[in-house]
């Protein structure tokens, strides 16, 4: 594939995600090492990498402290203590390379820990070298630990330009690298690939003149013109990718689901509230893409307690009323459980059934429901991924949510998409993500968002409390739960191991029923079975148990209006925003004495990570502002998570750079609108073989 590369090279540079030549020209260099000139010894700037030429004066094997060649070594043009010979002059930039002629002095050390008898053999005295690597002060005197080094025969010519340094993978020199690099800059194509109306009004640099300078100059002095323009190419590419894909989705049927409103309405008659302008605009969003013929591909946004259910209630109410069953799956067994009361109890009245699938119900329960699922009898299914195992079959399955759809992986979103061919689907996130994130990373999909909180909530306050302080908290837990409302202490995170968070839960419980001993308190973690995790959050949901001590399986979704305090230990070890996702669980009351608050216990010190993040959650309550900052905290890559695994990272771009993502976007649809060669070249260049597996 990649000329010039020998199997076991083309294996390595597999590995890095070369296939082609055009990867190797798009393979950026790590940093740059200056061979142009050359220092004398007394010039050496300790710990800074410099180049030298050098004459062996001694080469000796020692034992201590352990076996070691020790070369001693001086400046190659002063031979044998004299100096001050004529400086010898180098070609290289700006009329030759530079020889600093201060005198030098002193020699230097070259020391290996590892060597073969070969090279023992080459560093005798008397040969002359060329030795490039950091210099520092060490036992032995001034030193060089394994420097790289070539034998000088005296007709080297100095590189006039600085020398790349690529990013590589064990048993993959740089030399072989740069060869083979070079090779594909002479001989890939880099035309344009961008239309010139595109590149006239976007003002963007020539692309083959930018990929070229790129791999001479390094970051600090490389011209952004050259940097804008890959960063821009590459968000082009992804843009046209996914929008691609989501034309291709687009091709296929779907049932139309236009409902006549008689359910939906009686419902939205019935509800205690109503629904706020956020809240119906993004329901005439979906409402309107059910009753088109080709699938829904739609994610809904909102923050925590913004009210994305009752939006998934009315969809699935209009897949019922156009004769067609809906299925809702949500990534805990708490969770999904909650949505199935939730929604029992708004549907049942309507004579609507809802049924109830999970991996921890009887065999026999089970068989019923898959039964008159099959059958068509039951129109609306709520449950976990018990909802995608192979045995569940859907009469007509029109409508597909997946809640929380961050928390599933590819394969399983996929999975109940194949349930119903070409159902509808929609997919419902609480954790905001950048306007710019969501761009790049969602634009095969269409996204609506809940952006305003239902009347009545008022923001919970935040306080950051030393953990010094503990006991006073346990004090306000009291006198709280005295006067009838409730709390959630979370325990906190310990991410090497489950058993250590399990007996910290344990611990933390044991403690505050010494504490508080007048106080009904439960327990629910992970490793809880389904049946009696439900009771406990059952008896909290019935105020049954009042303080409920938790690990963080209470992040998503739990609904307990009632409870007005949270208190998060060891908040520092959290991220933010599993820390606002947590908070959100507070507060959700609409009367005033319901207003909720959030402790964030730290322990001390802090880092300044740890302080930078705490810092955020306490100064915004708004959960697209927090995502912004952790964006911009922690970089797109851990930010994303497992979502985008099909995704090639972006490499150039910067996702902070909004008017670049929005230009991309721009110019993705006008090519493929206007210029769909262009389009597929820009896509063959960028993601190759890749782009295949995309569309998938
Ligand atoms: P989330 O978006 O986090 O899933 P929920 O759908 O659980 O939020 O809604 C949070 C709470 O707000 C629920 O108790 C819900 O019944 C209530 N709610 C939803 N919409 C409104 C509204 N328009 N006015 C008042 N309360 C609402
Ligand atoms: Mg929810």
């Amino acid at each position: 594939m990649i000329p010039g590369a020998t199997p076991l090279v083309a294996d390595k540079l597999r590995k890095l995600g070369l296939q082609t030549q055009t990867d190797l020209v798009l393979h950026l260099p790590l940093r740059f090492e200056d061979e142009t000139r050359i220092t004398l010894i007394s010039a050496a700037v300790p710990d800074a990498a410099a180049q030298f030429d050098v004459t062996v004066i001694s080469s000796e094997i020692v034992y201590r402290p352990r076996r070691q060649l020790i070369c001693r070594v001086e400046d190659a043009c002063g031979e044998h203590g004299k100096h001050a010979g004529p400086p010898q002059v180098f070609p290289g930039p700006s009329g030759g390379g530079r020889r600093e002629t201060a005198s030098s002095g002193g020699d230097l050390i070259l020391r290996f820990l590892n060597f073969y008898p070969s090279q023992q053999k080459v560093l005798q005295p008397g040969a002359r070298l060329r030795v490039f690597g950091e210099v520092r002060g060490g036992f032995w005197g001034t030193e060089m630990i394994h420097p790289r080094y070539q034998l000088l025969r005296g007709d080297e010519v100095l590189p006039t330009t600085l020398t790349p340094v690529y990013p590589t993978t064990a048993g993959l020199g740089q030399a072989t690298l740069r060869r083979l690099i070079g090779r594909a800059l002479q001989e890939v194509d880099l035309g344009e690939t961008l239309p010139d109306p595109v590149i006239k009004r976007l003002q963007l640099a020539d692309l083959a003149a930018s990929v070229r300078l790129l791999h001479v100059t390094p970051r600090e002095t490389a011209q952004p013109a050259a940097r804008q323009r890959i960063a821009f190419d590459e968000l082009l590419a992804q843009q046209i990718s996914l929008r691609q894909a989501y034309a291709a989705r687009r091709m296929h049927q779907a049932p139309r689901l236009a409902g006549d409103g008689t359910l939906t309405g009686r419902l939205l008659a019935a509800l205690p509230f109503r629904l706020t302008d956020a809240q119906a605009r993004v329901w005439q969003e979906i409402s309107r893409d059910l009753a088109e013929p080709h699938p829904m591909q739609r994610l809904l946004q909102g923050d925590v307690g913004s009210g994305k259910t009752v939006v998934a209630a009315l969809a699935m109410l209009q897949a019922v009323e156009a004769g067609h069953q809906a299925a809702l799956m949500a990534p805990t067994e708490i969770l999904a459980e909650q949505h199935y009361r939730k929604l029992a109890a708004w549907l049942t009245p309507l004579g609507i059934e809802v049924a109830w699938l999970s991996g921890s119900q009887k065999k026999r329960d089970k068989a019923v429901v898959l039964a008159k699922v099959g059958a068509g009898e039951t129109a609306l299914l709520v449950g976990t991924h018990a909802l995608i195992e192979e045995n569940v079959e859907f009469a007509r399955l029109g409508l597909a949510i997946v809640d929380e759809q961050h928390r599933f992986g590819v394969r399983q979103r996929l999975a109940l998409k194949q349930k119903g061919l070409h159902s509808h689907q929609l997919a419902m996130s609480a954790t905001p993500i950048p306007r710019t994130l969501a761009m790049s990373v969602y634009a095969d999909l269409d996204v609506s968002v809940i952006d305003a909180l239902p009347p009545g909530r008022t923001p919970v306050v935040t306080k950051l409390v030393s953990a010094a302080r503990r006991h006073e908290i346990v004090a306000r837990v009291r006198e709280l739960c005295r006067s009838g409302r409730q709390v959630y202490w979370v325990c906190p995170l310990i991410e090497e191991s489950e058993a250590l968070q399990l007996k910290t839960a344990e611990e933390t419980y044991a403690h505050l029923a010494a504490e508080l001993p007048e106080l009904r308190i439960g327990l629910v973690h992970g490793r809880l079975k389904s049946a009696a995790k439900a009771a406990v959050m059952t008896a909290f949901v019935k105020n049954e148990i009042q303080l409920l001590v938790a690990t963080t399986v209470i992040e998503v979704g739990v609904d307990v209006p009632n409870a007005s305090l949270m208190v998060i230990e060891h908040a520092e070890r959290f991220g933010l925003a599993q820390l606002h996702q947590l908070r959100g669980r507070v507060g959700r009351g609409a009367a005033p004495e319901l207003q909720g608050a959030c402790i964030l216990l730290y322990e001390t010190p802090l880092s300044a990570t740890a302080r930078a993040r705490l810092k955020i959650i306490y100064e915004s309550s708004d959960g697209f502002e927090i995502a912004r900052q952790d964006l911009h905290l922690r970089g797109p890559g851990e930010f994303i998570g497992s979502r985008q695994s099909g995704l090639p990272l972006l490499r150039f771009a910067d996702l902070e750079d909004t008017a670049l993502v929005e230009a991309a976007r721009a110019a993705a649809e006008e090519m493929l609108a206007k210029w769909p060669e262009h389009a597929e070249r820009h896509l063959a260049r960028w993601l190759g073989g890749r782009a295949e597996l995309l569309k998938a």
